[in-house]
């Protein structure tokens, strides 16, 4: 994976690829995506995934109900070392799409942990269940998954890299580094780099990263807790530190993450990974020469305003990180993919059966999320501005404070999906009310700083929210069952949307 930096080489680049999302493009990405108006006649597979990360989950579920699946990756079809934390009720539907046994799906989970902090500054402390507890071991998830893949008449290509596709008016052909394959359908899990999206931003810079350096290490003191949000110094050097910790099976994962704009003044990689080597030691409570790496690692995350994204072409579908279809607060493209597996599996198996494989028809399987959309001006709100002179540097700290003890206030049944990446109406408007009474002067400053746009915008979001709300509500009843491809697409887009798919 691209994003870990063990070994050391891959920090530099990282840091140039950082370094290229800041300047813009310099030159236009290539188109890899062509039209041609022949008949393709037959064809290798219904489905062609490529990218083996998380397309396995999809491949899996797809070639479980009958369909002709071939994956393509272009290294090896192996999980990475690093566990990926998520829960385990997000975990339930690999068990209910059956594509683990119920022996399997224990085994993957190498680690619990009973419950997460959340913190920041000099402000309360809280305790989560249930959120980020479990630690997956994605290299024995990717076996097992591959195992039933094949079992299940699924065809792995290694070593295959995609290199361009052109969409006929009956299929689609794909250019691979080992020759040409042929489908209906072409799945892009190729990563936030995959050429297919950067054909379709053209060249268009993210808003907004997330930057994330860390480590799985020894020699911090054993603790049996995590930490799912947690800050304790004010903003500095351009950005607001942030930390998560995990206890994991080959130590302790620790992480700081932040968020920055393109601005060169916020900080490269190499800064954030001397802060978390000076700041670490305070935060765990261990000497830096006590510490033993079991890896390095890091992650830069793009997050685009204009999601979910148009592909270039019929017969075209992202998932996973290439979607752009996850949080902009989070880089949870794992418990994302959970979230939306059996939407995703369900509407693909509908497209191919009902031959819904247009361009209009298959955006509906990634519909823009109201839900997601409002996040955006909580991102903006934790960038520290650096033309206020006089600007509070704990002022980010306070404000999380203020937010998370009104949620709180109002319950787990608001705090739990909101840190599980699924803001709901009810929850939002609780929090934001809870914010304003508490500490009027504190969003009277924040106001000015994000923004007569942003502030438009943001409230455009929260009526989408609101209306999404509505129609899944008028939709929910037993009289509304049509049952064609579209009106289901849309169905799911006003619960997924609302949040209303939440298990809790
Ligand atoms: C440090 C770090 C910690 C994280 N922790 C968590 C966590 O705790 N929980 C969570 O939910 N998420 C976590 N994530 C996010 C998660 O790892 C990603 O969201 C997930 O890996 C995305 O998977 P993907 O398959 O979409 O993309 P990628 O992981 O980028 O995989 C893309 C795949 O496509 C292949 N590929 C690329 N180009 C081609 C090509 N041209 N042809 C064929 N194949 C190609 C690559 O080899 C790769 O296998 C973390 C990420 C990082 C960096």
């Amino acid at each position: 994976m691209a994003e870990l930096i063990s070994p050391p080489e891959a920090l530099p680049a990282l840091e140039a690829w950082w370094g290229s999302l800041r300047q813009g493009p310099t030159v236009l990405p290539p188109a890899v995506v062509h039209r041609c108006s022949e008949r393709l006649g037959s064809r290798d597979a219904d489905v062609v995934i490529a990218g083996g990360t998380l397309g396995i989950l999809l491949g899996a579920a797809l070639a479980r109900r009958g369909w002709r699946v071939i994956l393509i990756e272009r290294g090896i079809l192996r999980g990475r070392e690093q566990e990926w934390n998520t829960s385990r009720q997000e975990l339930q539907v690999l068990l209910e799409l059956e594509l683990l046994t119920p022996t399997e799906w224990e085994a993957i989970q190498v680690t619990h942990y009973p419950s997460g902090r959340i913190g920041f500054g000099e402000g309360p402390t809280w305790w989560v269940e249930g959120v980020l507890n479990v630690g997956v071991d994605p290299v024995g998830l990717l076996e097992f998954l591959k195992q039933h893949f094949l079992d299940w008449g699924g065809q792995v290509r290694e070593q295959t890299g995609f290199l361009s596709a052109t969409v006929h008016p009956d299929g689609i052909r794909i250019q691979t580094t080992a020759g040409q394959l042929s489908a209906q359908l072409l799945v892009d899990a190729m990563g936030h780099r995959s050429p297919i999206v950067a054909q379709a931003r053209q060249g268009q810079p993210p808003d907004s990263v997330c930057l994330v350096v860390g480590s799985c290490a020894q020699g911090l003191p054993d603790q049996p807790t995590g930490d799912l949000f947690y800050s304790f110094t004010p903003a500095q050097n351009g950005y607001q530190p942030f930390w998560e910790a995990f206890p994991a099976r080959d130590g302790r994962t620790t992480y700081l993450f932040t968020y920055c704009d393109r601005d060169p003044r916020r900080p490269s990689l190499e800064r954030l990974w001397q802060d978390y080597c000076r700041l670490l030691p305070a935060y765990q409570g261990a000497e830096l020469a006590q510490i033993r790496w079991v890896r390095k690692l890091g992650g830069v995350f793009p997050a685009y305003r204009r999601s979910p994204l148009q592909l270039p072409g019929d017969r075209l579908l992202a998932v996973g990180d290439s979607s752009g279809s996850q949080s902009p607060l989070s880089f949870g493209g794992f418990g994302a993919m959970l979230r939306h597996l059996d939407r995703l599996q369900q509407g693909i198996h509908e497209a191919l059966a009902q031959r819904q494989l247009d361009r209009a028809a298959l955006a509906l399987l990634q519909p823009y999320q109201p839900n997601l959309a409002v996040t955006w001006l909580f991102q903006k709100a934790m960038i520290p501005p650096l033309a206020e002179k006089n600007w509070d540097p704990n002022s980010i700290n306070r404000l999380l404070s203020r937010v998370f003890e009104a949620m709180m206030a109002a319950g787990p049944q608001v705090v739990q999906p909101f840190l599980q990446d699924v803001v709901q109406l009810g929850g939002l408007a609780q929090a934001l009310w809870g914010v304003m009474r508490r500490d009027p002067a504190l969003v009277a400053a924040l106001l000015p700083r994000l923004g007569l746009p942003e502030l438009l915008a943001w409230a455009g979001h929260f009526g989408a929210l609101g209306l999404y709300e509505l129609l899944q509500r008028l939709a929910d009843r037993p009289e509304a069952t049509p049952q064609d491809y579209f009106w289901k697409r849309r169905r799911e887009a006003w619960r997924y949307g609302c949040g209303r798919d939440h298990l809790s």
